[in-house]
C-alpha cells in the first residue's frame, strides 16, 4: 500500500511512492511519466489561479463540461477552494431567494431562507467529505481532508443546479395555480396530485443538484485519488515562498 504521508509524491496514476526517481523517469508501476506527477504539474483550476469572476465562470465550465482536463490541474489546497465552495453556495442559495420574492413571499423572510440553504448545502458538502475520507482510506487511496476538500469545493458548482431547480418549481408551482389546484382535485389520479405539489416538487428539484454533485464528487474522488500536493514552502510553480 502506498504511504499516505501527505508530502509523499507518489504517481498519480497508481500510488507509487516516487521517491529516488528522476523527473524524466517513468513510474516503474504502470509507466507514467514522473514529471505529470510532480506537485508542479498542478497549476491549480483557474480560480486557483486567480480568483474572480472569470475564473469562476472558467471553473464552473471546466467542471460542468471538461473534467479530464480540469482534475489533473486542481491544486490541493484549502484556502481558495473554500472561497470557491463559499462562492458557490451563496450562489446557490441566492437564486431560489430571488424566486421566493418575485414569488411574492415576505421578504422578511429571505435572510433565513438564504442562511437555511447556505447551512443545508454546507451540512450535506461536509458529510460527502468526511464520506470521502472514509471511503478513500478503505480503497488505499490518499484521500487526505485538502484532498477531499478540494474536490468538493469544485463539485460544489453542482449545488447551483439546485438552487436554479428549486427557483423554477417555485415560480412554475406559483404561476399554474389553476392546474395545480386541478390535479390535486383528483382529476388526475391521487399520485398526480401528490406528485404536483409544492413540497414534492421542491423536493424534486433540490434532489437534481443532489445527484449532480455527487456524480462531480466521484469523478474528482477518483481522478485525485492519488493527487500530490504543493512540496512545503513551495507554491505551484516550484518557486520557493516565504512561510
Ligand atoms: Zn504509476
Amino acid at each position: 500500500m502506498p504511504g499516505i504521508e501527505p508530502d509523499r509524491v507518489l504517481c498519480e496514476s497508481c500510488g507509487y511512492d516516487l521517491r529516488g526517481l528522476s523527473a524524466s523517469a517513468a513510474c516503474p508501476e504502470c509507466g507514467r511519466s514522473v514529471s505529470s506527477s510532480l506537485p508542479t504539474a498542478r497549476r491549480g483550476s483557474p480560480w486557483q489561479r486567480r480568483p474572480g469572476l472569470a475564473g469562476w465562470l472558467r471553473t464552473a465550465a471546466a467542471v460542468l463540461g471538461d473534467r479530464r482536463t480540469l482534475w489533473p490541474g486542481v491544486e490541493v489546497e484549502l484556502d481558495r477552494s473554500a472561497l470557491l465552495f463559499a462562492t458557490n453556495i451563496g450562489v446557490a442559495s441566492a437564486i431560489p431567494v430571488v424566486s421566493l420574492l418575485l414569488a411574492g413571499g415576505h421578504a422578511d423572510f429571505a435572510p433565513f431562507f438564504f442562511l437555511g440553504l447556505a447551512a443545508v448545502f454546507t451540512g450535506l458538502t461536509w458529510t460527502e467529505m468526511t464520506g470521502l475520507r472514509f471511503f478513500g482510506a478503505r480503497r488505499g487511496w490518499r484521500t487526505t481532508a485538502e484532498v477531499a476538500g478540494s474536490v468538493c469545493a469544485h463539485a460544489s458548482v453542482g449545488w447551483i443546479l439546485s438552487g436554479v431547480a428549486v427557483a423554477l418549481a417555485w415560480q412554475v408551482h406559483a404561476r399554474t395555480d389553476w392546474l395545480v389546484r386541478l390535479a390535486q382535485s383528483g382529476v388526475f389520479g391521487y399520485r398526480v396530485g401528490v406528485l404536483v405539489s409544492l413540497p414534492a416538487m421542491l423536493a424534486a428539484a433540490f434532489l437534481s443538484g443532489l445527484l449532480l454533485f455527487e456524480m462531480l464528487v466521484y469523478s474528482g474522488f477518483r481522478a485525485m485519488r492519488f493527487a500530490n500536493r504543493p512540496a512545503p514552502g513551495r507554491d505551484w510553480s516550484g518557486r520557493a515562498v516565504i512561510a
